[in-house]
């Protein structure tokens, strides 16, 4: 049985493979129990507009309020959401739950939600998102889908329709992790994405690394050319912010700014913001 660190996510014990498999099988059935009863909640992360400085849009992230482990990370259950196929009911209370919430929102702040490949292999997924709006009253431009190249090495006809009708009803979409998988460049020729978020490693040793900066200046300059929109992911430091908003991306997202809140903190945060 893992146990809570105190940061409220699991410690992992060494334990044999069969060990490992029933405390697999045990969070699975704890996973399946949470659903039930609803025990997520969404933290949302401020991104700025990278010329005014201004709140223009929020990602919501999930986040498991457990009654013995505390809050626990995405990164702890996910993956297992994902492979036992119950990020399906996850993700439908995920969609719905923040569009309701955003409808909520001043107008000129979207909202961005995650969607895992699996999602994706729902043919229904447009109709599911377009229930999700309808029932909201959130418009459709007041919503982004972000997905990591994963979803398109499956089945990339299927997705590539699914995509379209998303974008046809007037849903943005976002790459996630942009630099981190196999073919992003083929993918960007494919698909026309509306955003690319480009991934925090390439900001880690900004601005100080070479590497990185010219990275980071490249996909800048490239994306804008494909009349993509550029958000600079995992931006920690007031240096780091001041070397992406100089290259010319559009929007930043990362703890300099803001760590992801719960709601409440949320809409103070934009509260205070727009008053300074
Ligand atoms: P992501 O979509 O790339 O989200 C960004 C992650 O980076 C978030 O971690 C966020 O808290 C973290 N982050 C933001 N700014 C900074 C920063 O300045 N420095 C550092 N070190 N980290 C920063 P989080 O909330 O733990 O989420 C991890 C991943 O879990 C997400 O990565 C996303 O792939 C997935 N995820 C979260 N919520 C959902 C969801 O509702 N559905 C699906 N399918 N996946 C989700
Ligand atoms: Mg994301
Ligand atoms: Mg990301
Ligand atoms: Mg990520």
């Amino acid at each position: 049985k893992a146990k809570t660190d105190g940061k409220g996510t699991f410690r992992r014990f060494e334990p044999a493979l069969d060990a490992r498999m029933q405390a697999r099988r045990g969070l699975e059935a704890d996973l399946r129990r949470a659903i039930v009863v609803q025990e997520f909640e969404l933290y949302y992360q401020p991104l700025v507009d990278a010329r005014t400085g201004r709140i223009n849009a929020a990602e919501a992230l999930v986040r498991w309020r457990h009654p013995d482990r505390g809050l626990v990370s995405p990164a702890e259950f996910i993956p297992l959401a994902e492979e036992t196929g119950l990020i399906g009911p996850l993700g439908q209370w995920v969609l719905r739950t923040a569009c309701v919430q955003a409808a909520q929102w001043p107008v000129h702040i979207r909202v961005a939600v995650n969607l895992s490949p699996a999602q994706f292999r729902d043919v229904r997924l447009a109709d599911t998102v377009k229930a999700a709006l309808a029932a909201s009253g959130l418009s459709a431009n007041r919503l982004e889908l972000e997905i990591t190249e994963g979803v398109l090495l499956a089945d990339e006809e299927r997705t590539l329709a699914t995509l379209t009708r998303l974008r046809a009803a007037g849903v943005g979409i976002s790459m996630d992790d942009f630099g981190t998988g196999y073919s992003s460049l083929s993918y960007l020729r494919r698909f026309p994405f509306d955003k690319i978020k480009v991934d925090q490693s390439f900001v880690r040793q900004l601005p100080s690394d070479p590497e990185s900066a010219a990275i980071v200046r490249a996909i800048i300059t490239m994306g804008t050319c494909l009349g993509m929109s550029i958000t600079v992911e995992g931006v920690e430091t007031a240096e780091q912010f001041a070397f992406t908003t100089g290259e010319g991306c559009d929007q930043v997202q990362g703890y300099h700014v803001s760590r992801p809140l719960p709601l409440g903190e949320f809409l103070s945060f934009v509260d205070a913001r727009e008053a300074a």
